[in-house]
């Protein structure tokens, strides 16, 4: 099998202000396949100088271009085309995103189904978008004047990147505003078809600006610019408080998506073949690399050594293949340093846990960041396997008797992204994921996202709402005006005398 995506660049350059530019300093990084660990292109690095004219340009478009100022109704057709142009793409985009992170190929194109999805969606949000209106009858009225806020700063993980940089694209610029991407530097080749997407569907020059680079200097320098009020970040949970320390002395508006350690609570009551499809699935799809994996399984006690000896010959069965073949079902890690950091786990793993499957490379594959789907039980609640993020195909399980004790172990880490919870009883389901310190929570169901809802975490997972009209409210201003209706009935200071 050939995975070489055609036409493969063999450098990517920046994009400011409708051009295609190389670093003012002329540096480059290197990008490389995980499947072979080979590097096959190089990258311009942007650092300070770089963001500074991006944002410049991103100004200029937003101060004196159409965009900020357009209809929604006409940003909303430009925004349904960016969509068709996807669409009309995603064979190639679920391939190159495949290439370049690893990811199942049909997984990835699940992914770019997704990306135009995106677009679509917030095309409709600004075109049904209506604001408050507050009357009191004869003396006053107050209404909402809605408002796009300037230059947005965006900065994207390497886990699904393309669908992450959409997610955040897509209502930045619907309600207006102008951005600087910062995508992550594992996985830029999905972002360098960003410029051609947007020329095609024919959004103004400057609006969409990109900077390839470090997240310590590019991402940095972007953080620190005093012409970009806002900043979207998804990322580690560790670089978003550097980014909160950075953003404050500039009062930014800061949208921070985090990592995640989410439990898959499993009851004794529950349908126990759906329970199984979606925890295995929760945990080993999109490589293991998802940030509200399912990668803490705690089962109850009454059908723990059934379900973990069924999880584990799952585990054991699971296709771990090249990233293009439509059969994989698990890939290549993103890039070789992300495998190390894995693989380390699963050495701190063994002498934490029971090892039930995998625990090293996979049969076959000596070569590349393959990791076999790794299955620990018995695993105690402060192992480092239990509390900290390991973002691949590894997943800690650990039983409970009471529901006291599950919630107990549910709540017991730093984060609280998201939550699944399988049983049949109504009343717990409901009970125990209020009582569940997460964002979400799926009850009896895997990771299925309506758009409309709240996407976020709780304490280390992250800080903000996005998804639907929250997203809305985090790119926009709402300002009050206030009218009087009849005589404006100041007290008369300074007219005594
Ligand atoms: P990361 O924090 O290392 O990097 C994320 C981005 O931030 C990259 O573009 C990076 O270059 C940039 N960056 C790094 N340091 C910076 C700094 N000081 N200033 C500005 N930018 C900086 O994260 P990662 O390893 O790319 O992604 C994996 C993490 O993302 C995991 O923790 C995962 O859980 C999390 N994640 C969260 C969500 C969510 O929605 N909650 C979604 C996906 C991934």
């Amino acid at each position: 099998m050939t995975n070489r995506p055609a036409d493969l660049p063999k450098h990517i350059q920046l994009y400011i202000d409708g051009e295609f530019v190389d670093a003012a300093s002329g540096k480059t990084f290197d990008v490389i396949n995980p499947a072979t660990n080979e590097t096959y292109m190089t990258a311009a690095s942007g650092d300070k100088e770089d963001v500074d004219r991006a944002v410049a340009a991103a100004k200029h478009a937003f101060d004196e271009g159409p965009w900020s100022k357009m209809l929604n109704r006409e940003r909303s057709r430009i925004l349904h085309k960016i969509a068709d142009v996807v669409e009309s793409r995603d064979e190639e985009l679920a391939l190159i995103e495949s290439w370049d992170s690893g990811l199942p190929i049909t997984q990835a194109k699940g992914q770019a189904r997704r990306a135009a999805e995106n677009f679509r969606f917030f095309a409709d949000l600004i075109v049904a978008q209506h604001d408050n209106a507050f009357r009191v009858p004869g003396r006053q009225i107050n209404y909402v004047n809605r408002k796009p806020i300037g230059v947005a700063g965006l900065i994207t993980p390497w886990n699904v990147p393309f669908m992450q940089e959409s997610w955040k694209l897509a209502p930045a610029i619907a309600t207006g505003n102008s951005v600087v991407l910062k995508p992550a530097s594992y996985t830029p080749l999905s972002a360098a078809l960003w410029p051609e997407i947007f020329e095609e569907a024919g959004l103004p020059k400057g609006v969409f600006n990109l900077i390839l680079g470090g997240g310590g200097t590019a991402g940095d320098a972007l953080v620190k610019h005093p012409d970009v009020p806002l900043i979207s970040f998804t990322g580690d949970s560790s670089t978003g408080a550097q980014i909160s320390t950075n953003a404050a002395p500039l009062l930014k508006g800061l949208s921070l998506e985090l990592g995640g350690k989410s439990p898959s609570v499993v009851f004794a009551d529950a349908d126990l073949e759906e329970a199984l499809d979606a925890t295995v699935f929760s945990v080993f799809s999109l490589n293991g690399e998802r940030c509200t994996a399912g990668s803490r399984v705690l089962v109850q006690r009454d059908i723990y050594d059934d379900f973990i000896e069924r999880f584990a010959e799952r585990a054991k069965n699971i296709v771990v293949g090249v990233p293009e073949d439509p059969k994989t079902e698990v890939g290549a890690l993103v890039h070789p340093s992300h495998f190390d950091k894995v693989m380390e786990y699963i050495e701190i793993g063994k002498g934490e846990g029971r090892l039930l499957a995998g625990g090293g490379r996979p049969e076959g594959f000596p070569e590349g960041t393959y990791v076999a789907p790794t299955v620990f039980v018995d695993v105690k609640p402060d192992a480092r396997i239990f509390q900290e993020e390991i973002f691949g195909p590894v997943v800690a399980i650990t039983p409970f008797d009471t529901d006291e004790e599950a919630l107990e172990l549910a709540n017991n880490t730093k984060y609280g992204l998201a939550a699944y919870v399988w049983t049949s009883n109504l009343k717990r389901a409901h009970n125990f994921a209020h009582a569940i310190e997460s964002g979400m929570v799926w009850l009896n169901s895997n990771n299925v996202r309506d758009l409309r809802t709240p996407f976020g975490g709780v304490k280390a997972s992250g800080l903000g709402r996005e998804g639907g009209y929250r997203s809305v409210d985090f790119y926009t201003t709402q300002q009050n005006i206030q009218v009087t209706l009849n005589e404006a009935h100041s007290p008369r200071f300074g007219a005594g005398k």
